[in-house]
């Protein structure tokens, strides 16, 4: 009877080890602890047919068995629970969580794009300080203090005489100070003014050109212009140069495109004129040349500047400039 009785520890041992679901196991519980068929429950009843003296050794090693077989059933049951947990977790029919890739903010994508076409024109690159010197942002461009277009500019001031740079021509200057001509530089940057609104933010970006060089004709000017507008909006569209003022150009113009919303025709965005304004422009003032010591009476040059988010607006149909940074992810996917 001992024997038989190891044997089949032995036997529940292996099958519970073997077991690979819940459903398995409870048969097992079944087939061995069940109230009725159970095989325990049965050999617990044969205890009749043994001799009385083996009787409560034979009963003892049963109930013993009987114990160790109930706590093995558990701890399997625990087991396999957790590997259903961890099964559910790790479910590989699911689809799989794709990593998110970046991309250029569209600002950033505009600027290349502008750059990259002046960059094919032969033009250079060129940088200056963002916190400025008032004689570069206004002085040495032939704006002198008691000029009114320096109310124009908002300024936001560090100090009397250093300020957040207004427009990116101071870099005009700096580069003129220390090369002689030609000339043909471009420069991509930030700019300061207090100003606020769906079309204006205090911080925006600008790209300003400066050739110079000896017989540079406005001609000059309208070439390369309407070239970049055509590169940028399309071969088609039309461009307008309209006579304007600024105290660093003379004649000075401000260069128009044909709505890209109605072509030309009129609506809100063009205020029924069928014409955008993108950039202002000219031919550069001798009184400039004079402050950087170049000799007007050899030399010409135009120079220009646009607005890196008022392009972006119009090529991508954005009617808030603040969309650009807000950083909603919904909208910068977009691009
Ligand atoms: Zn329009």
């Amino acid at each position: 009877m001992k024997e038989k009785l190891n044997s089949l520890m032995h036997e529940v041992q292996n099958e519970i080890e073997e077991t690979i679901s819940l459903e398995i196991l409870e048969n097992l519980r079944i087939k061995y602890l069940g109230r009725k068929e159970g095989i325990f429950t049965q050999l617990l009843k044969q205890m009749g047919n043994l001799p009385p003296q083996e009787r409560p050794e034979t009963g003892k090693l049963i109930n013993e068995i009987k114990d160790k077989v109930t706590q093995l059933l558990e701890e399997k049951g625990t087991i396999l629970k957790s590997r259903d947990v961890i099964q559910e977790k790790i479910d590989i029919t699911l689809p799989g969580i794709l990593p998110e890739l970046g991309n250029l903010h569209p600002l950033t994508k505009t600027l290349k794009e502008i750059v990259d076409i002046f960059v094919r024109l032969g033009f250079q690159v060129a940088e200056g300080p963002e916190i400025e010197l008032s004689y570069y942002n206004f002085d040495a461009l032939n704006i002198p203090s008691h000029h009114p277009a320096r109310d124009m500019h908002d300024t936001f001031y560090v100090s009397k005489d250093v300020i957040l740079r207004t427009h990116t021509s101071p870099v005009q200057i700096r580069v003129m100070e220390r090369q002689k001509p030609p000339l043909r530089i471009i420069v991509p940057g930030r700019v300061y003014r207090r100003d606020a609104d769906i079309s204006h933010s205090p911080m925006f970006h600008q790209v300003e050109g400066l050739l110079v060089d000896e017989q540079t004709t406005f001609s000059d000017l309208k070439g390369v212009l309407s070239t970049f507008i055509h590169l940028i909006f399309g071969s088609e569209t039309n461009v307008r140069f309209r006579p304007s003022f600024f105290p660093f150009t003379e004649p000075s113009a401000e260069v128009d495109i044909a709505c890209v919303l109605c072509a030309g025709k009129g609506c809100g965005v063009c205020k029924y004129s069928g014409w955008l304004e993108i950039l202002g422009a000219g031919m550069v003032d001798p009184e400039v040349f004079k402050m950087v010591n170049y000799d007007s009476t050899k030399y010409t040059g135009f120079a220009f500047g646009l607005g890196v988010e008022r392009i972006a607006m119009l090529k991508y149909g954005i009617n808030n400039i603040r969309l650009f940074f807000e950083n909603d992810m919904r909208f910068l996917e977009q691009f």
